[in-house]
C-alpha cells in the first residue's frame, strides 16, 4: 500500500507500506544505523539495495546519543566517502536514527536527500513521516533541528518481529493518539481488532500514516492543526521529565498523558466518561500504562512552562472532543488543570 504526502515546493513524497522492494540508486549512498538494528536487519536490507557506492555508518544506540557530536561523526563519514550534493543518506532504525539522519542530511553541503526506512512501530507510524528532524542538547529535547522531508519512506512491518514488547506498546500509544484525535472509525476498528496480528498491523500502520500524512499535508510547519499530534504530549513530556527519562518510554508517557488530557475533556464536558474508559481499555489491551502518581501538583504544573510549545506563558493543550475529533486550546484555567491533576496524585 502507498500513501502520498502532498507538500509545496517539490517536497511531496510517497510512503510505501509493504515488504521491502528492491531499491536502486544511481548515487553514493550511506546507511545510518545502530548495532541493534544492523544486527537484526542490515544483511536483509543489503540484499534489497544497490547503489553506485554503498557504505554504512553505525552510531551508538540510544536517545542519549541524539546530540551534536553524533551528527559530527555522521558528517565526517560523509566527507570521508566524498559524498556530493546528489548523494543520499538512508535512515535505518527507530526515531532516534531517523531524526539524526534527517538532520545530518539537512545540513550536509546545505542539504542532501534522505530516505527513511523506519524499524520501530513508533517510527513507522509517526517519526518517519512529516519531515521534523533534530537532536537534543542540555536545554532540552529536539531543540535543534530542521524541517527536512525525506524523498521516500519505506515501511516494512515484518521488521517489527524483533521489536521488544514494550517498544511495540509505545508505538501503539501513538496509533491510539491519531485515532482518538482524528478518526472515530479507526478507533472502533482498533477496539475490535488485535494489531499484534500481521495483517491487522499492516492496516493499522497504513491508517496511522494516512492520518499523519493528511495532517502534515495541511500544515507542514505546525502553524495550526499539526499541533493536534501532540495530544497526550503536554502531560507526557512532564512525566518523562519528572522521571528523568528513565522510567517510561516516550509512548508510555504519552499513554498516561492521554488519560490526563481525557480527564480534562470529561471535566469540561467535551468527552463522556464512557469514552474515557474506552480509550483506557484500548491502551491497557497493549499493556500501556494509564495511571501515574504525581507527588507535587504545583511542581508538575510549573513543568508545563518548560515545554517549547508554551508561548507567552500560555500552555497549549490538545483535548479530545469525544472520539475522533479534538480541540487545541491555550485557554484552560489553572484551577481546572490542577483539579484534573488531583485525580492523578498520591
Ligand atoms: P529508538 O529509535 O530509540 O528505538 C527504540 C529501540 O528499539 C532502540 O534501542 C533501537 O535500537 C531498537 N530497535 C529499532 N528497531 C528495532 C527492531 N526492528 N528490532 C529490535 N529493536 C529495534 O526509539 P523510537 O521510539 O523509535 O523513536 C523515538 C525518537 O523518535 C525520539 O527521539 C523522538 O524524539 C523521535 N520522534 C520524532 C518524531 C518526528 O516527527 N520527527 C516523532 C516522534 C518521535
Ligand atoms: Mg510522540
Amino acid at each position: 500500500m502507498t500513501v502520498k504526502i502532498n507538500l509545496p515546493h517539490n517536497n511531496s513524497y510517497e510512503i510505501f507500506i509493504d515488504k521491502l522492494n528492491e531499491l536502486y540508486f544511481d548515487t553514493k549512498v550511506v546507511i545510518v544505523t545502530n548495532p541493534t538494528v544492523s544486527g537484526f536487519h542490515l544483511e536483509y536490507l543489503k540484499t534489497k539495495l544497490s547503489a553506485k557506492e554503498l557504505s554504512v555508518v553505525t552510531i551508538p544506540d540510544g536517545e542519549k546519543y541524539k546530540h551534536m557530536e553524533t551528527i559530527e561523526s555522521i558528517l565526517e563519514h560523509c566527507f570521508e566517502k566524498r559524498l556530493d550534493r546528489k548523494s543520499l543518506l538512508i535512515a535505518f532504525g527507530g526515531g532516534v536514527i531517523g531524526d539524526m539522519t534527517g538532520f545530518a542530511a539537512s545540513i550536509y553541503q546545505r542539504g542532501i536527500d534522505f530516505v527513511q526506512i523506519p524499524t520501530t512501530l513508533l517510527s513507522q507510524v509517526d517519526a518517519s513521516v512529516g519531515g521534523k528532524t533534530g537532536i537534543n542538547n542540555k536545554f532540552g529535547k529536539n531543540l535543534v533541528g530542521a524541517f527536512h522531508q525525506p524523498i521516500a519512506v519505506h515501511i516494512d512491518p515484518s521488521m517489527l518481529q524483533t521489536l521488544p514488547k514494550r517498544e511495540f506498546g509505545a508505538g501503539v500509544a501513538e496509533i491510539v493518539k491519531m485515532a482518538v484525535t482524528f478518526n472515530k472509525d479507526f478507533f472502533e476498528w482498533l477496539e475490535q481488532n488485535d494489531i499484534r496480528e500481521e495483517e491487522n498491523l499492516r492496516i493499522a500502520i497504513a491508517k496511522s500514516v494516512e492520518t499523519k500524512a493528511n495532517v502534515v499535508s495541511q500544515d507542514e510547519k505546525e502553524h495550526g492543526i499539526r499541533a493536534a499530534l501532540n495530544y497526550g504530549h503536554t502531560f507526557g513530556h512532564v512525566i518523562e521529565n519528572e522521571t528523568n527519562y528513565n522510567t517510561y518510554l516516550h509512548g508510555e508517557a504519552v499513554g498516561i498523558g492521554m488519560m490526563m488530557a481525557n480527564a480534562a475533556s470529561v471535566k469540561l464536558g467535551l468527552m463522556s466518561s464512557d469514552e474515557e474508559l474506552r480509550v483506557k481499555q484500548l491502551l491497557e489491551k497493549y499493556d500501556i500504562p494509564t495511571t501515574y502518581k504525581i507527588k507535587d501538583i504545583e511542581d508538575f504544573y510549573e513543568h508545563f512552562f518548560l515545554d517549547k510549545k508554551s508561548l507567552d506563558n500560555k500552555i497549549k493543550f490538545i483535548l479530545a472532543r469525544g472520539i475522533g475529533d479534538c480541540l487545541i486550546t491555550n485557554e484552560l484555567k489553572k484551577e481546572d488543570v490542577i483539579d484534573v491533576l488531583k485525580g492523578f496524585s498520591c
